[in-house]
């Protein structure tokens, strides 16, 4: 409990440093390809960071492909991608608390930007009422991250203001288009079938806005460790109501998921991107390519 206090108070910390350090930072110190360095905490930012920076944007994410964020253990070479970099972007909502001392050590003048700026988190009802990090997968939230992106590059490269501008009224075509294809897909599943069993709860801010139920072996964060109780719970409900499929993610151990799908008959109706997108080159390798297979597979083994 005090953890997580200390761990959303450290969070405001950074938010409040954003907002001091927003409109002030309008410096040229952009990399020696005349790009501006970016450094995303997790990939699903880091991607939408590269479709708004487009060609002017060196873009990288410290959590790499197929890594948890929630128990991510900093490389040695984390704090100088951080402290070299002209913008550091983060989700907030006290996902990346392995960030604070990274940015902390880079000295006073980095732009630490919370892509979630602006919206409401959904709390915890299980825990302590912590924020749930995963707002990425309600589409319409990402409307705001890529907003708050699009607006942290104009205020550091004022000159190619209509260039991000361009890039982000594309991007949120493309991403009104996603949300409403989920909306047409998900009703393929027969309204009694729409129950999204995972590793972790991931997909709240999802099942809300698409009309699932979700429920997650392990919390919002990973590292609480599924309880004989919970196992137990998820065996109940699977049977009760007949279910016929489990989801394991590809930033997360299936281990125990896949035993419950043993004990329960219920087949693991294939893996899921939750905290990261797929490998870089691929369609997955896209927070839009991993959210249509996502939603592909899901209606695959549900309907
Ligand atoms: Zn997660």
């Amino acid at each position: 409990m005090i953890k997580n206090l200390k761990r959303i108070l450290n969070l405001f910390t950074i938010i409040a440093v954003t907002f001091v350090l927003f409109g002030c930072g309008k410096s040229d110190n952009k990399t020696k390809s005349g790009k501006i360095s970016a450094v995303s905490s997790i990939t699903i930012i880091n991607d939408i960071v590269k479709n708004i920076g487009g060609d002017k944007v060196e873009a990288i994410s410290i959590c790499g492909v197929g890594l948890d964020p929630h128990t991510y253990k900093p490389k040695p070479n984390d704090p100088r991608l951080v402290s070299q970099s002209d913008l550091v972007f983060i989700n907030g909502f006290a996902l990346e608390h392995w960030i604070e001392e990274m940015v902390h050590n880079a000295g006073g003048n980095k732009t630490v930007v919370a892509v979630t700026n602006g919206l409401t988190p959904m709390t915890d009802e299980k825990g302590f009422g912590d924020p749930d990090p995963h707002a990425w997968f309600d589409v319409q939230n990402v409307k705001t991250y890529a907003s708050n992106i699009a607006k942290a590059f104009i205020e550091k490269d004022k000159a190619n203001e209509e260039y991000y501008k361009k890039n982000l009224e594309s991007y949120t075509k493309k991403l009104d288009s996603l949300d409403g294809w989920i909306k047409t897909e998900i009703q393929k599943i027969p309204q009694d079938k729409r129950v999204l069993i995972t590793s972790h709860d991931a997909f709240r801010y999802f099942g809300r806005a698409y009309g699932l139920e979700v429920r997650g072996l392990q919390g919002i964060s990973t590292e609480a460790k599924a309880q004989t109780e919970d196992v137990k719970k998820l065996i109940d409900l699977i049977k009760e109501r007949k279910l016929n499929s489990v989801f394991i993610e590809t930033s997360v151990n299936p281990k125990l998921l896949e035993e419950i799908s043993s004990e329960t008959g219920a087949k693991v109706g294939g893996t899921l991107y939750s905290d990261s997108v797929g490998d870089e080159g691929t369609f997955e390798g896209t927070y839009i390519g991993a959210v249509t297979h996502n939603v592909n597979t899901i209606v695959k083994a549900l309907k």
